[in-house]
């Protein structure tokens, strides 16, 4: 009797030790665009509690790489959500043919989700998101997330009482960290507002309401993008102005980048693609956490924030720009006033930190010839003038082509039945074309896609192949060949090769140890590794392994 009291002492202390160290907030902070690289290469101009808490206080990946060929946002944000690969998430891309209504769409439109209005109506030209303007309606919510997310797993384990929320200054990147049980919110290249949708709420909290009312981002009217640091400062070779860069209607190739009034149609979006961007929303993350009361209690809350202004600043000026290098520092002290005010409000022994990005970035192919390493650009309109041109060549006909949008290829399936063809060797002999011109490394017709163990960039397309998303054939450029649609854009990522997989994998908090780890993993090992430590079971879906140095054996 004795005995057993001991035992039942023993575990009652082991399970009250064990609520003492469930951390209450998970903050998972995902920079868009940041190649792990960089963060090394910057290491000398950061502040002490910025990147250099995660780096010197926990546990960092160094080589950590997506398992998809297709490296775009909300592939590698559902990738982080779910711990699967978008095989079986589904996000297959920022843009797909979507089978219902066979036409191309964006990966989270919902036209039964309609954006809930904040002050301002649509401002014509200030979208410049060329995977959003394939939306077909403004409405959002992740009904097209085919798995469950960290943050729904969290919430199912907590019997409801777990508040998840997700907020950057992308739509997509917003929705896909809350996942189907959380609370979304994104910046509007509109309005400077945050807004969200009918899929979560009804109307805005009054918190929000007068968030938005405060009109922050309007204050930077007239206001300019301004180094950090003196100009030598910055790592040598950083060259401020390239004439391949863009220029963004006034925006400028060199420092500093003037905003613009207010009232121009692209102030929204140019503050956006600065250091500004990011504070304002970690302005906005702080009057969330401040007005929903997050880790305030023993049940874990959930809290992503999602950082868009490092890609944006990379597709304007690439990613050895000096405005790379600035924003990064910037962005390092933005991450300091974060986690300074989650140690005030929640304290960081109660947080767990987990930080990683949705994909690294490409030098701009100008950039890399200009160094000696030949490469071009494919646009978009010239990838199908060519699949038709073989269509035409093989077939006769340039119509059994239907549509191209990186990295699928689409065929009409109806035409190609009419003529008597099967669907399945037309995409063969056509990939067999395509991967004859110069820049395209590679064209993987579906069936193949799916088939077998591949190795390389065809593991890769094949981990990006789910059966009802997936196009009819992928098509990959080489190494530092662009590959998108004509437009504002200089430098571009959504490749399988290195610098767009490899992204920085860092956690911080109580228990865990300083180390560095130069073993491959991969990001689909972030979700099943905050669940290990959660000791909650891992999302449903998930494929990754559990990171050991981080959540022990
Ligand atoms: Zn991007």
């Amino acid at each position: 009797m004795k005995k057993l009291l001991l035992t039942f002492l023993a575990w009652n202390l082991l399970a009250t030790q064990a609520l003492a160290d469930t951390p209450r907030l998970v903050l998972q902070i995902t920079i868009d665009g940041l190649r792990a690289d960089l963060l090394d290469r910057y290491q000398e101009n950061f502040v002490k509690d910025g990147f250099n808490y995660l780096r010197n206080k926990g546990v960092v990946y160094t080589n950590a790489h997506y398992l998809h060929a297709n490296t775009e946002t909300i592939v590698g944000h559902t990738t982080l959500a779910t711990g699967a690969t978008p095989s079986v998430h589904g996000m297959v891309g920022n843009v797909w043919y979507h089978a219902d209504s066979g036409e191309l769409g964006y990966n989270i439109e919902d036209s039964d989700a309609p954006l809930i209005p904040t002050r301002k109506e649509k401002v014509e030209g200030a979208q410049v998101d060329p995977a959003q303007k394939r939306a077909r309606s403004s409405g959002r919510s992740p009904r097209g997330i085919l798995a469950p997310t960290f943050s729904d797993t969290l919430k199912i384990a907590t019997s409801g009482q777990a508040k998840i929320f997700g907020i950057s200054g992308k739509d997509r990147s917003a929705v896909a960290m809350a996942g189907k049980t959380g609370t979304a919110y994104w910046y509007s290249t509109d309005s400077g507002d945050f807004q969200s949708s009918s899929y979560y709420m009804k109307a805005y909290p009054q918190w929000v309401e007068e968030w938005n009312a405060r009109r922050k981002a309007e204050q930077l009217g007239g206001k300019q993008w301004k180094l950090l640091l003196s100009r030598d400062k910055y790592r040598p070779g950083r060259v401020d102005d390239r004439p391949y860069e863009v220029d963004l209607k006034g925006y400028g190739r060199s420092f500093p980048h003037p905003f613009g009034n207010a009232d121009h149609p692209l102030f929204f979006t140019r503050v956006l693609i600065s250091p500004e961007g990011d504070r304002l929303l970690l302005d906005f993350g702080k009057a969330l956490v401040n007005a929903e009361q997050l880790g305030q209690d023993d049940i874990t809350d959930y809290l992503s924030i999602s950082f868009s202004a490092v890609d944006a600043v990379n597709h304007f000026f690439g990613p050895a720009s000096l405005e790379n290098e600035d924003v990064i520092l910037q962005l390092d002290r933005t991450l300091a006033d974060l986690l300074s005010f989650i140690d005030k409000k929640v304290g960081l022994e109660h947080t767990l930190v987990v930080l990683s990005a949705d994909h690294g970035m490409a030098e701009m192919p100008e950039y890399a010839t200009e160094l000696g390493y030949q490469a071009g650009r494919w646009f978009s309109d010239e990838i199908l003038a060519s699949a038709r041109q073989a269509s035409k060549t093989l077939y006769g006909s340039d119509q059994l082509v239907k549509d191209f949008f990186r990295p699928y290829l689409y065929l009409d399936g109806s035409i190609i039945e009419n003529r008597g063809l099967s669907r399945a060797s037309v995409a063969v002999a056509l990939a067999g074309e395509l991967a004859k011109q110069p820049g395209i490394s590679g064209a993987i017709p579906a069936a193949q896609a799916s088939r077998g163990n591949p190795t390389g960039a065809a593991a890769a397309v094949k981990h990006n192949h789910h059966p009802l998303r997936a196009g009819d054939i992928y098509i990959f450029q080489q190494p530092y060949w662009f590959m998108f649609d004509r437009g504002a854009i200089a430098a571009m990522h959504g490749s399988p090769w290195g610098y767009d997989t490899h992204v920085p994998v860092m956690f911080a908090g109580k228990g865990i140890p300083s180390a560095q780890v130069d073993r491959l993993v991969h990001p689909i090992d972030v979700a099943p590794t905050l669940s290990a430590l959660l000791r909650i079971s891992p999302p449903a879906a998930a494929e990754g392994k559990v990171l050991h140095e981080v959540a022990g054996n």
